[in-house]
């Protein structure tokens, strides 16, 4: 039995007893509290790692839930958002810049034929439900279980397993994400598991003619990164298209970083509207909702409202303009790709020595590791496997200097900064071959 690491914490931990007192949890955001005594409070981060306010150093696989897709601070898109400093902000009125920013997308990922910012994930996936509603003249929309879009009433829908038998062919109950969200809303959503084509088909035959929208994430970006199989996107295509519903892929994690094209340039399958945000801008807050240009244009006076205080801010937007300019036109995405692929290599290497049964999903630049043959290809199975080993393993992670997410269900996130300096795969194997020894 080796020594637990021990990682101190104590500037963090006397943060956190000051900022409970003024913020529910001591945070901004509820996933970032992580216990009394675990909640890291950050000084600064560079590239592929984070400092925590201790000095204690870490390798940053959460990278924000994504967005740090060249590393943090990136001199390149930060020299561009001082540029866009200048410009002045937001004036309700609109910029040049957002139709070069809109035209390289468009030219990045073709379905995207007509383009609209917003501010954040949420607000991106709020107007497109909105948007497919508006252009359909329905209400109904089907959502995938394990599915996450984002923290507004009508997408914090999900399976109960509590009371749920796996391996049972009965559908689990439909229950909010926590209190404050309307029984009512409920209504309106449809709930559908992942990779199931005849449920699917069943749902459709049965609500398709009053569905809106079916939203779906092909790589679970908040469920363990677990696939859609590309016949079930395509099936999904084929019924949107039978029954005139609006197929909304949300690529907010995937788009920008699986490939230049996002998840749906890979499987080949193009929807009616897309939703993007995390990797735009590495990390300054703006988001779009993109898509087939007659949708599109439901965007006007008397059509589906759209807009925002924020919307295409001259900061946001410019570091979108660098950002994508550097995942577009040079290696950058490759880089990270080629650190995820030796990453999973390294840690199968550890793991398979040790005679440890393990799997991946997802993608390379975004990949969840599952102590199975073969990982769960929908949430029930995910939720009927055992992640407590995942679990133990991301403590002792923490205190070994690696930041991925306490639990098993966000991916491990790459960077090109990970990729470019070889010390974070080297830092990276040694602390998961310690913590998996302690683990065991
Ligand atoms: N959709 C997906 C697929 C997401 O992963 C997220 C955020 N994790 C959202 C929507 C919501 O984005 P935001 O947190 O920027 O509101």
């Amino acid at each position: 039995m080796q020594d637990r690491p021990n990682r101190d914490l104590s500037k963090s931990n006397a943060q956190f007893r000051r900022a409970v007192k003024r913020l529910p949890l001591g945070v901004s955001s509820t996933f970032r509290y992580w216990g009394d005594d675990r909640t890291v409070y950050v000084h600064h981060g560079k590239g592929g790692r984070t400092w925590d306010i201790d000095g204690n150093g870490y390798v940053d696989y959460r990278l924000g839930y994504g967005p740090a897709i060249l590393g943090y601070a990136d001199d390149r898109v930060d020299a561009a958002a001082r540029k866009g400093m200048e410009v002045g902000g937001v004036f309700a009125l609109s910029t040049e810049k957002e139709l070069i920013v809109a035209d390289r997308i468009a030219k990045m990922v073709p379905a995207a034929e007509l383009v609209r910012f917003s501010n954040s994930g949420t607000e991106a996936v709020m107007a497109a439900l909105r948007l497919a509603r508006a252009f359909t003249g329905r209400e109904e929309y089907l959502l995938v279980e394990g599915g996450y879009h984002g923290l507004f009433d009508a997408a914090m829908w999900m399976a109960d397993m509590e009371g749920w038998t796996p391996g049972s062919n009965a559908d689990p109950d439909v229950v909010p994400y926590g209190k404050g969200i309307p029984p009512t809303v409920k209504k309106l959503a449809h709930l559908v598991p992942m990779n199931d084509m005849q449920r699917l088909e069943d749902t459709f035959r049965k609500h398709g003619d009053r569905l809106a929208a079916m939203l779906i994430e092909p790589i679970q970006g908040n469920c363990c990164a677990i696939m859609a199989r590309v016949e079930y996107v395509r099936l999904a295509r084929e019924l949107c298209d039978r029954y005139g519903v609006m197929l909304i892929i949300d690529e907010v994690k995937t788009g920008f970083r699986v490939g230049k094209g996002g998840i749906q340039g890979i499987l080949g399958v193009k929807p009616d509207i897309t939703t993007f945000a995390k990797a735009v801008a590495n990390g300054y807050p703006i988001a779009l909702v993109a898509g087939r240009e007659d949708v599109m244009r439901t965007f006007r006076y008397g059509g589906a409202s759209h807009g925002g205080t924020y919307t295409a801010h001259s900061v946001s937007l410019a570091a979108a303009e660098e950002c994508l300019r550097i995942l577009d036109e040079t290696p950058a995405l490759e880089t990270l790709a080629n650190h995820g692929t030796q990453l999973m290599a390294g840690i199968s290497a550890i793991l398979n020595a040790r005679g440890i049964v393990h799997s991946y999903s997802g993608h390379p630049s975004m990949f969840g590791l599952f102590f199975d043959a073969a990982p769960p290809d929908n949430y029930r199975a995910w939720k009927a496997s055992d992640y407590s080993f995942y679990d133990r393993m991301a403590h002792y992670l923490h205190d070994l200097g690696i930041i991925v997410e306490p639990d098993s269900r966000e991916p491990w996130f790459m960077c090109e900064a990970h990729g470019l300096d070889a010390t974070c795969l080297t830092d990276t194997l040694a602390a998961v071959e310690r913590a998996v020894d302690l683990t065991l």
